[in-house]
């Protein structure tokens, strides 16, 4: 079978959601596009520096090899947060990561929640289990993270803090945004970027119209020496996530091309919305940490983990070790 671009290659892949099949080249080349096409959207081309929040997941080097073919790579610089997870966490993953980077011409910024929180997550687990709390690894996880990265992205003057998700990341949580009702979480999910504080640096997520099969194939084809060991937390995600995505797979399966299609149609309902909403207030900071919280918290969730899991004392505003 002869690729439907070029039409001189052999075909390798069939692209289910354009009814194309594609050689090697042309596939890798339409990621690179829509990745492209996704940031000029946003305005990345213009900025004067864009943080890569990486992992050493596929995303992360699908996410600093696209940016890199149409960005000088000395606008961009990334940031790795070592979560501090027994036998998940390896030094061997970030060599390889720095390695590949500075292949690319980037610089690394090393981080860790031991030193940006004072605890490993794994110690934050054990303390919130010993508390008696019920809070799952992602939840103590994906705040630090969010923090950290923000933070980091204003240290070095980002005018944008750029993440590797993808499209099923994306849908996952645009509808378990819309099923738990959290309106402002759901529209800060459009594709332009919104600043409800000053302290935050705009987030944006190149990668958000490549399914996550592209991904993973894009990072196969390009022989990345990614972390493919699962964590060893994800039993401990939330159910509805996994429910969702597993609708979302039937949903796909069904009809190629759905993914697409309800990102589209969300964006352009998320547009009019934001045009009508009140989300112009600044958002309040935390009496603890001075970062931004929700409208109506004193204290923000992450400062509210710590101390109820006995790692900060509200009052000295230290954190105990
Ligand atoms: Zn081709
Ligand atoms: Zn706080």
């Amino acid at each position: 079978m002869i690729c439907d671009n070029c039409k001189v290659r052999e075909a390798e892949v069939y692209q289910a959601h354009s009814g194309k099949r594609l050689c090697r080249k042309c596939f890798m080349k339409d990621i690179r596009e829509r990745v492209k096409k996704e940031s000029l959207k946003i305005g990345l081309d213009k900025a004067s520096k864009i943080l890569l929040a990486v992992s050493g997941g596929k995303d992360s080097y699908v996410l600093a090899d696209t940016l890199s073919s149409f960005i000088d790579s000395n606008k961009l610089i990334a940031y790795n947060i070592t979560e501090g997870i027994q036998g998940y966490n390896r030094y061997e993953q970030i060599v390889q990561l720095k390695r590949y980077l500075s292949s690319l011409g980037i610089e690394l910024i090393e981080d860790s929640f031991k030193q940006g929180v004072g605890h490993t997550l794994d110690e934050m687990m054990k303390y919130s289990r010993n508390k008696g709390l019920n809070v799952s690894a992602c939840t103590f996880c994906g705040g630090f993270r969010r923090k950290l990265i923000n933070n980091a992205g204003r240290t070095v003057s980002a005018d944008y803090v750029a993440t590797g998700h993808n499209l099923d990341d994306e849908v996952q949580a645009i509808i378990v945004n819309l099923i738990r009702g959290d309106i402002i979480r759901l529209i800060r999910f459009a594709d332009k970027p919104i600043k409800l504080s000053s302290k935050f640096v705009l987030r944006v997520k190149p990668l958000r119209r490549v399914y996550e099969w592209e991904t993973t194939l894009y990072a196969y084809y390009g022989g990345y020496q990614f972390q493919e060991v699962e964590c060893p937390y994800i039993s401990t995600k939330p159910t509805l996530r996994s429910k969702v995505r597993e609708l979302l797979y039937t949903l796909e399966d069904k009809k190629p091309g759905a993914l697409l299609s309800i990102l589209d149609e969300f964006d352009k309902i998320a547009e009019k919305v934001r045009k009508q909403s009140e989300l112009k207030e600044e958002l309040p900071t935390c009496k603890i940490c001075g970062e931004p919280t929700s409208y109506g918290r004193e204290i923000c969730k992450n400062c509210e983990l710590l101390i109820s899991s006995g790692l900060l004392d509200p009052h000295q505003n230290l954190p105990i070790s």
